[in-house]
């Protein structure tokens, strides 16, 4: 059998033959019609480089996965160090030295809070183990009615079916709405809701009392509440203040619910501190982690949990453990990229620095701020978007296509929702290579603007 390849002449060939038998990711493949698809040939710190070698600036961390730039020499050496010894086994019967000790540094970064770690591989499937690990708890617990999910409005945990089902975007969910289980969804605390002379905190307060009312009336069929601490990222970047992971926090205990502090996205200092929560100083019963853990080199996903769940599974009845696996759950090279991200962050300072990093940021957006076609400039830490008013777009519907498009051109990676600009960049971005980012997005923004004026 042969399977070798030829090697194409052009940039043109390589898209044709990929579009030909590449189905792409969140994508509908026909917008490739105009849209470039962008051949990566290499990346080093926060820059990709086309096949052309044209550098582009990973504003977005490659979907918000890389932390400490690509091709980093540090963590390439330790994944390296780790391939000469072992590449892979099953976690079933068998554990290893990274995965050992990942799981003991993460428990101490929750001050042995949440002390048991569950490994998959991607976002979803660590949401899933949540749903699932909290679910069967309240079997275990003689509590099977507690069987129910609450989500916020506009939350995002992942395309998988139960992660989908605590999703709340009409766009990924509608088609498969006949396959989901019933959620109960709540008012979001997103702060642009805020009326005339509202605070944020009396947003979030009006949010938390109508979370209070849900589980007032239906507790005693819910197993959990589930949610992105800070920012629903996929949620265009909606951001709320910390008071309301507090009344949460007081609500889920008060009413017998877990809570799950969704942190894939918002986790690994992202936020400023190490786990979202933080900011407000509680722990929820379980936390799930990706994207970043592995600072965007090797799938890899895990599902925190406090000694009080692992109990109830622990039994000498197998139907009472926790019967669930992937193939490639705690896999030893993802581990040693991950061990390798949390060295960094302690050598490096890395959320001191960023900091730093947070206040350039806002420095590179300030023109944001005298434009009147933009609303909501808000940041937390190293997340920072903008809307764009609905005035000022004649066709909304490809405005975040045609930003991406113009972007690749101006040499930037950005991908806004709907109408959402925002940048996510890696911890690594100099000051100027920030100035620079900001006004990159400034022109791209401008000029899509100018040629979609109503
Ligand atoms: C990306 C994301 C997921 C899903 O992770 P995948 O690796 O894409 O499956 C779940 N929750 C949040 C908050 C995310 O941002």
């Amino acid at each position: 059998m042969t399977t070798s390849v030829s090697q194409p002449k052009s940039t043109d060939e390589w898209i044709l033959r990929s579009l030909a038998s590449v189905w792409h990711p969140c994508t509908q493949m026909k917008h490739h019609e105009q849209m470039p698809l962008v051949t990566i040939a290499r990346g080093k710190g926060a820059w990709l480089y086309d096949d052309q070698d044209k550098p582009i600036l990973d504003c977005i961390s490659s979907w918000w996965t890389n932390l400490f730039g690509h091709s980093n020499l540090f963590i390439n050496q330790r994944i390296q160090a780790q391939l000469e010894k072992i590449e892979h086994v099953m976690l079933a019967g068998f554990t290893h030295q990274p995965v050992i000790e990942l799981s003991e540094r993460l428990s101490a970064l929750t001050q042995h809070r949440l002390g048991h770690a569950f490994y998959a591989s991607d976002g979803a499937s660590a949401v899933e183990i949540a749903l699932k690990m909290s679910h069967h708890y309240w079997q275990l617990a003689g509590k099977p009615e507690k069987s129910r999910f609450v989500c916020l409005q506009n939350s995002y945990h992942g395309e998988t079916l139960g992660a989908l089902a605590v999703t709340d975007v009409p766009l990924f969910r509608t088609a498969y709405g006949s396959l989901l289980s019933d959620v109960f969804t709540v008012m979001s605390p997103d702060s642009r809701q805020a009326q005339d002379g509202e605070s944020e905190a009396e947003v979030a307060l009006r949010a938390a009392h109508e979370l209070e009312k849900l589980l007032q009336r239906e507790h005693h069929h819910i197993a959990a509440l589930i949610l992105e601490p800070l920012v629903q990222c996929a949620g265009q970047m909606a951001m709320h203040p910390p008071i309301y992971l507090q009344r949460a926090r007081a609500l889920c205990d008060q009413y017998g619910v877990h809570l799950i502090a969704d942190e894939i996205a918002v986790g690994c200092g992202r936020t400023g501190k190490f786990f979202a929560c933080e900011h407000a100083g509680i722990w929820p019963d379980f936390i799930t982690l990706s994207k970043g853990i592995s600072g965007g080199y090797l799938p890899l996903s895990l599902c925190l949990t406090t000694d009080a769940i692992y109990q109830a599974f622990y039994s000498d009845d197998t139907a009472r453990g926790f019967l669930h696996s992937h193939s490639y759950t705690g896999n030893p090279l993802a581990c040693a990229a991950a061990l390798a991200c949390l060295d960094l962050f302690a050598s490096e300072n890395v959320l001191e620095c960023n900091l730093q990093r947070a206040h350039d940021l806002a420095s590179a957006f300030t023109w944001t701020k005298s434009d009147k076609r933009i609303k909501y400039l808000r940041q937390q830490g190293m997340i920072l978007a903008f809307d764009v008013v609905p005035d000022a777009l004649n066709k909304p519907g490809t405005f975040a296509r045609e930003i991406f498009t113009r972007g690749i051109e101006e040499g930037i990676l950005v991908r806004p929702i709907g109408s959402t600009v925002y940048v996510m960049p890696p911890y690594i971005l100099s000051a100027d290579e920030t100035m620079e980012m900001g006004q990159r997005i400034q022109q791209v923004v401008e000029d899509v603007l100018h040629a979609q004026k109503p």
